[in-house]
């Protein structure tokens, strides 16, 4: 079947997108937990943060970088918004590609689940 991101970007699957670049996508969830649930992934498939190499920088940096830009599009920026990323099973992973959750609307809780 191939990597569910990857297909996503390759519009083989429909995904609610929010914003592009020469590096990224960014989409809507399809099960938010927040009035404003974004992914954003790099478009080289890298399975998570910890395949990530020393060479990464860049990529990693182009995502924290669009992860901004989607939550100032948002609307989230005066009021602050969360940044997650889970790595591996412990954390919850579901997708291996790397994704950064860009949440907003509501005030989060911390520590978090
Ligand atoms: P994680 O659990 O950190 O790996 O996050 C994966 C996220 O991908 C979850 O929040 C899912 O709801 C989301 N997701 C799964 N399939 C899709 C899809 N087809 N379009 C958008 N989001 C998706
Ligand atoms: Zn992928």
């Amino acid at each position: 079947m191939g990597c569910l991101f990857c297909n996503i970007l390759e519009k083989k699957i429909p995904a609610d997108v929010v914003h592009e670049d020469e590096h990224t996508l960014a989409f809507k969830d399809i099960r938010p937990v927040a009035p404003t649930h974004v992914l954003v992934i790099p478009r080289k498939h890298v399975a998570a943060i910890h395949d990530l190499g020393d060479g990464d920088a860049a990529l990693i940096g182009h995502v924290m970088l669009a992860a901004r830009t989607v939550a100032k599009k948002m609307g989230l920026e005066e009021a602050g918004y969360r940044l997650v990323c889970n790595d591996g099973d412990a954390a919850g992973q579901t997708v291996h590609h790397i994704h950064v959750h860009v949440l907003g609307g509501r005030n989060m809780s911390w520590p978090p689940g």
